[in-house]
């Protein structure tokens, strides 16, 4: 078991990409930390092996700070939570602007800050700790009609790097992953509220060179290989997982 011993939290892992990571790290033999503001979605845990469930709203940098407190100990953060606007430079809101940074980079940030004392005082396995930051395939390549979520996503990369740099030599490591179009509940949601859906889902489609969406179980194995003492070596990188979006 690739992840024996080790300790996990994830946040955002109520449903979609957070869910199927929590599940495939904790199948390796993590003890994983699943967590989520909705704790309806954190039910569907119940019985699950290995999975502890908790909310957690990472917009509160206070309750950041108490969970990872608590756990028993920390090898491994998946900083999953995030949000998706539509729209161009000329439709963005000031609001969207700033909810944008505080959901998909401060939330970050301030798990990195809470998480990374614990990271630094391990002393087991190839190192400290595994940050595991979720970027985008905008993150790499403009898309349009994604100013701010492509704007905040690229800021995830130089979070990403910023961190790789500072602890490569204390054991922490930090990656970010940036997946193509991924069928999750938000995406359906999301297509649910064009005036044509299945047009819409076409659309989605046509942007993936291999003619179909991605399933959340095939980003976690990505996540997984990151937890790992397999990727000791990698820090400070950027993974497309994109179906040859940006080939
Ligand atoms: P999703 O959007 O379907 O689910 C998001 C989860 O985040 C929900 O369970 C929700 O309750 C939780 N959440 C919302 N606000 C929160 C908060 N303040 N604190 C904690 N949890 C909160 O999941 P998804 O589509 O797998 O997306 C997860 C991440 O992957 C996001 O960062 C998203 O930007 C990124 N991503 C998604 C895709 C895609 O196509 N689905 C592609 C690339 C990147």
């Amino acid at each position: 078991m690739r992840l024996q011993g080790k300790t996990a939290l994830v946040t955002a892992a109520g449903q979609g990409i957070g869910r199927a990571s929590a599940l495939a790290m904790a199948a390796e033999g993590a003890q994983v930390w699943a967590t989520d503001i909705n704790v309806r979605l954190l039910a569907d845990y119940d019985g699950a092996r290995n999975i502890h469930a908790a909310p957690l709203d990472v917009l509160d940098k206070s309750a950041i700070q108490a969970l990872i407190g608590r756990m028993p100990a920390l090898d491994v953060l998946f900083n999953c939570a995030g949000f998706v606007h539509s729209g161009t430079a000329l439709q963005a809101t000031d609001e969207e602007w700033e909810f944008a940074f505080q959901l998909n980079v401060r939330s970050q940030f301030w798990t990195i800050q809470a998480a990374l004392p614990r990271m630094l005082a391990n002393k087991r396995g190839a190192g400290g700790g595994s940050i595991i930051n979720m970027a985008s395939v905008v993150s790499l390549k403009g898309l349009p009609n994604r100013f701010v979520y492509g704007a905040s996503k690229a800021a995830v990369v130089g979070l990403t790097k910023s961190v790789a740099a500072d602890f490569v030599s204390h054991g922490v490591r930090c990656n970010a992953i940036c997946p193509g179009t991924v069928d999750t509940p938000s995406l359906q949601d999301r297509i649910k509220q064009f005036d044509d859906p299945i047009q819409a889902r076409q659309n989605f489609i046509a942007r993936q060179p291999m003619g179909r969406l991605a399933q959340a179980h095939e980003i976690a194995p990505l996540v997984t290989f990151l937890a790992s003492d397999e990727a000791a070596f990698v820090t400070g990188q950027s993974y497309g997982i994109d179906g040859g979006m940006t080939i």
